[in-house]
């Protein structure tokens, strides 16, 4: 059964975002959050306390929580700050029955928190979590994209929360891309990426492209390659006093392809290894990773292998990686005819011209696409639910999603 369509409005009090590309040392963004939990008139909460104290840890309890993710994840820069007296709200009755309706549980959870003297201009995020026994929706969270309002069923984990509040600062699922042989423009979706939360990655970093976007990765992090040479990137999560790029940005046509480094460091848990994005129109919100296996099945080998070329044909990009090490990866790049660059020395990243990308709460309605996103093989050879479904929605020209179905929260490898 697919989940029918719904036209969501576009929530009135969508929170401020990270600023674009703050100084590393700047003060941090605070979104001060408000976790409210909803009885339905049908259906309350089964064991409150419990649920409180679960979400008041999730949310604002040591590491691993909402908030020291998101410290770390952007070296500093979020903060989520807990309204009031911890943050945590209820359980209260909302006057409606059990129902799936993101528009109307949202309303509840900000009407019910008015009626307690909560405004809501006093918060930026808001997360109603409500109950799940009777309104067997076939998701487990939702958000806003970009915006500042999530719904979380009683169950879910912190790796959905913070999926969905990745959703909240207008990320995308991130996907997988299998491409035709010396291409990244022919290429066919093949489920998620498997190297971020909000791509079925689990508690791990977030990805370059994610970075960027959420202006997390500064431009002297990143090098806007547009001639042949050779790299030395630093692992994308070493810590911040770690010098050196941390991402490639590669013009391939009118393209451009991501490449970072992944290696244990900090938050990041995810596969080790050089990692390459599709990034189109300057989309870093929703910029898939090119399996650099297109011939086999999983997410386990998608990086790139060392000595062997990845090649877009068509633009004359070849990107290969030639080491990796304690010192970082060695990345070459060729573009053109250009003969293969001397190994040595490395060249001195020049500052990246790109532009940095927006992360206000006002993304034009071009930013992603209106189109309905599929329902995609999970990576993991594990069964799609039937009532799964992933879906777009626009209105008045701004765009959320509903998201977050059973298949994705499989892929959720909970790492509490
Ligand atoms: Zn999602």
């Amino acid at each position: 059964m697919r989940t029918p369509s719904r036209l969501l409005a576009v929530a009135a009090a969508l929170g401020t975002l990270v600023a674009t590309a703050p100084p590393a040392y700047a003060a941090p963004t605070v979104r001060r959050t408000a976790v409210v939990l909803l009885d339905f008139r049908d259906s309350a909460l089964r064991d409150p306390d419990k649920v409180r104290a679960t979400f008041a840890a999730q949310f604002f309890g040591p590491a691993p929580s909402v908030v020291s993710y998101y410290e770390e994840a952007s070296d500093g820069r979020l903060r989520y700050a807990p309204v009031g007296d911890g943050g945590l709200f209820g359980p209260w009755p909302a006057d409606l029955d059990a129902t799936c309706d993101f528009t109307a549980i949202q309303r509840a959870g900000r009407a019910a928190l008015a009626d307690h003297g909560v405004p809501a201009d006093a918060y930026d995020q808001l997360a109603v979590v409500i109950p799940s026994q009777k309104n067997k929706c076939a998701w487990a969270g939702l958000a806003s994209v970009p915006g500042g309002t999530a719904l979380l069923m009683d169950y879910l984990s912190l790796t959905g929360t913070v999926h969905e509040l990745g959703h909240n600062l207008g990320l995308s699922h991130e996907r997988r891309l299998v491409c035709e042989p010396a291409s990244v423009a022919a290429c066919a979706e093949d489920g998620y990426s498997d190297r971020s939360p909000i791509g079925g990655g689990g508690l791990v970093g977030l990805s370059a492209p994610e970075l960027i976007h959420t202006g997390w990765l500064p431009a002297d992090r990143r090098v806007a390659v547009t001639r042949t040479g050779r790299w030395t990137l630093a692992a994308l999560h070493a810590p911040r006093d770690r010098p050196g790029p941390r991402a490639l940005e590669i013009a391939v046509g009118a393209r451009k392809v991501v490449v970072e480094y992944r290696a244990k460091a900090t938050i990041d848990t995810t596969t080790p290894g050089v990692y390459a994005y599709r990034v189109d129109n300057a989309k870093y919100a929703d910029a898939p990773l090119l399996d650099a296996t297109p011939g086999t099945k999983g997410t386990d080998d998608t990086a790139l292998a060392v000595g062997r070329p990845f090649t877009d044909a068509a633009a004359k990009v070849t990107v290969t990686v030639r080491s990796v090490g304690a010192s970082g990866a060695e990345v070459e790049v060729r573009i053109g005819d250009a003969p293969s660059p001397s190994p040595s020395p490395t060249p001195s990243p020049s500052p990246s011209v790109t532009p940095s990308p927006s992360a206000s709460a006002t993304v034009p309605a071009s930013e992603d696409p209106a189109a309905a996103e599929p329902v995609t093989p999970t990576p993991r050879s594990q069964p799609v639910p039937a009532d799964s479904s992933y879906s777009w929605y626009a209105a008045g020209g701004a765009l959320l999603l509903l998201t977050c179905a059973g298949a994705l929260l499989l892929l959720l490898r909970r790492r509490r």
